[in-house]
């Protein structure tokens, strides 16, 4: 069975394609700049180069058309004719309290994710492009939905609930969802295998820190608590994100400043975090760099980003009473030696002890960077969202046949 991912945004969309009797990645891509004149496919086959292709893609129909013809390609496609594929999965960012699992897409479906437009307007609607542009290019295929929230959809009340009049609760959904939460789940998983434990039994802190990042404590294999709120805003420093920060200073730079809601929102969201502190860079090798090099304003922003990680760590193992494992994924957590060894030196109270050669290997496989003697384990799991989803798929589908 071929299960086709995607991932599809605003003014972009990510594949990949998958044989999901030996679970390999055939081939992946992205189209960037959709509605734009000048859009880009690139299309990166597991047998050949990869390719690029500019052209003119005002809407996600053309996009996945354009997609699948390079999937089809003689030269640089994986499959001969668009039968192969069985079913399509796409990633859903918000699935509100509606969904607390994956499902197969039918009339229903598409309504619940409409109805939670307003929850993440730049997220859901570009989501029902993506399914209604393979609905056009592939009338009858399956296609499932996997939401970034579902895995936080165990939390308890009291971590999902904010302290503010519950009537907001009840007539808007103001809540804790969590986000990345397939991340939270795939690496949560590898970490248990990783480490011969069933997750069942085990405590995880699970750190997903890449341009958006959010912790979450893992217990029992389950989501018990998660940095990222109603919105992916909460939390952790981030690239371009706030993070935390004392609500009141919204109003209060919005009348100084006199800004628009608009405006504080693309602030908070857009040109904050270690874009703002650094003034320079939102990415963090360059603010490793100039750390490294002794600019203060970067120096500042590292210290700030691991701070807070830490801090967020502890309090973790504080909600869970207890800690068996700590894992790093994504872009920061599986490239970033330096930001892992500085989170964890000061993390000797939990007897965390990590092997500063094991660190610093760079690999694609998960692994363990903790000493035999450490009362922690801390692993390095690469993500792989995209999996997770192509398994979803296949199983419902396989289910429902
Ligand atoms: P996204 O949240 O967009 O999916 P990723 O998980 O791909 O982001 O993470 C992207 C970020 O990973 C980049 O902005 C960069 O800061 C960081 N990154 C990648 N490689 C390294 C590295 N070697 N050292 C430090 N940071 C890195």
């Amino acid at each position: 069975m071929k299960v086709l991912v995607i991932n599809a945004g605003s003014s972009s969309l990510k594949y990949q394609i998958y044989d999901m009797t030996t679970e390999t990645a055939l081939a992946a891509g992205r189209v960037e700049r959709i509605g734009m004149d000048s859009s880009i496919l690139v299309h990166e086959p597991h047998h050949t180069d990869e390719v690029t292709e500019v052209s003119e893609i005002l809407e996600h129909t053309t996009a996945v058309r354009k997609v699948l013809d390079k999937l089809t390609d003689p030269e640089v496609g994986v499959i001969k004719s668009i039968e192969e594929i069985d079913a399509v999965g796409h990633r859903v960012v918000q699935g509100g309290d509606l969904f607390k699992e994956s499902v197969i897409v039918d009339a229903k479906v598409k309504a619940g994710i409409t109805s939670l437009f307003d929850l993440a307007p730049l997220h859901n609607p570009a989501h029902m492009m993506g399914i209604r542009a393979v609905e056009a290019n592939m009338p009858n295929i399956p296609q499932v939905v996997v939401f970034d929230t579902a895995f936080h959809s165990t939390m308890p009340e009291k971590a999902y609930m904010y302290a503010i009049p519950k009537v907001l609760y009840k007539k808007h959904k103001v809540r804790r969802y969590g986000f990345h939460g397939t991340s939270h789940d795939y690496v949560s998983k590898v970490t248990a295998e990783t480490i011969g434990r069933p997750v069942e039994d085990l405590k995880i802190v699970t750190c997903h820190i890449g341009n958006g990042a959010s912790l979450t404590a893992v217990e029992g294999g389950k989501s018990v608590d998660t940095s990222m709120g109603m919105t992916p805003l909460e939390g952790l420093m981030m690239g371009t994100r706030s993070g935390d920060l004392d609500p009141a200073i919204v109003p209060f730079v919005m009348m100084k400043e006199d800004l628009t809601v608009n405006e504080v929102n693309s602030m908070l969201n857009k040109h904050s975090g270690l874009l703002a502190i650094s003034g320079s860079s939102s990415d963090m090798r360059e603010i490793t760099e100039g750390m490294e090099q002794g600019e203060p304003n970067a120096t500042l922003a590292f210290e700030m980003y691991v701070y807070r990680l830490r801090k967020y760590i502890g309090s973790y193992v504080a909600a869970m009473d207890g800690v068996d494992a700590i894992v790093f994924t994504a872009g920061v957590g599986e490239n970033s030696a330096v930001i892992r060894q500085h989170t964890c030196e000061k993390l000797t109270f939990l007897g965390v002890e990590i092997d500063p050669e094991l660190n610093k290997i760079r690999s694609k496989e998960p692994r363990r960077i903790s000493t035999p003697n450490s009362k922690v384990e801390v692993l390095v799991v690469p993500t792989n969202e995209e999996l997770m989803i192509a398994r979803d798929t296949y199983r419902l589908v396989t289910e429902a046949k």
